[in-house]
């Protein structure tokens, strides 16, 4: 569900702000707050709220109450989302995992996604001749291992606890490839 297309009339202006509840409301979520409630009110528009809690060790419901009770407080009032539309719950990302799990499980079945056990201080040796401003690039060390490869690298990470990264075989392509790949799992283009 697109938030910014429901119930909008088209061109319609919809501003929205999605705060993580993982405490008390800070400076930085105020200006981002009123940033979006200005733009959207200045041009006639709407303010979506959807509450971030996709970390369920960060973030509480009782972070969001108190989120939601400081915005009204400040005047930072939005026309849509968490505690004010009727199906409020939907516009909590943590009650939309079964959708996200849907998608993914496509993408899997695809084949589109791949395991990646490449730890952080591999991605950066890996990466050093290519850091630029800051950002890392993926060399796609994972991309191609055989199935065996998989298999036998899976325990590792499972012994640090820590699950394998996910990585899209669009992404190394480029945004074209990205737009072309969300195309594909919506539904608009075969995949072989
Ligand atoms: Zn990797």
């Amino acid at each position: 569900m697109l938030l910014e297309k429901q119930n909008s009339p088209a061109g319609a202006v919809v501003g929205r702000f999605a705060p993580t509840p993982s405490g008390f409301l800070h400076l930085g979520n105020v200006f981002c707050s009123l940033l979006a409630w200005l733009y959207a009110k200045s041009r006639g528009g709407k303010l979506v709220l959807r509450i971030e809690d996709l970390d369920p060790q960060r973030c509480t419901r009782q972070s969001a109450d108190q989120l939601a009770g400081d915005l009204e407080w400040l005047g930072l009032t939005w026309d849509e989302g968490a505690y004010v539309s009727a199906d409020s719950e939907s516009y909590f990302q943590s009650q939309r995992s079964a959708i996200y799990a849907h998608y993914f499980a496509q993408l899997q079945e695809q084949g589109l996604i791949y395991p990646c056990f490449c730890s952080r201080s591999e991605l950066h040796a890996a990466e050093a001749p290519h850091l630029s401003d800051g950002r890392i690039i993926y060399a796609g060390t994972c991309r191609h291992l055989t199935q065996e490869r998989r298999r036998a690298k899976a325990p590792t990470r499972a012994t640090a606890s820590m699950m394998a990264t996910m990585r899209a075989k669009a992404l190394s392509w480029g945004w074209k490839a990205v737009t072309l790949l969300c195309a594909a799992v919506m539904g608009f283009l075969p995949i072989n």
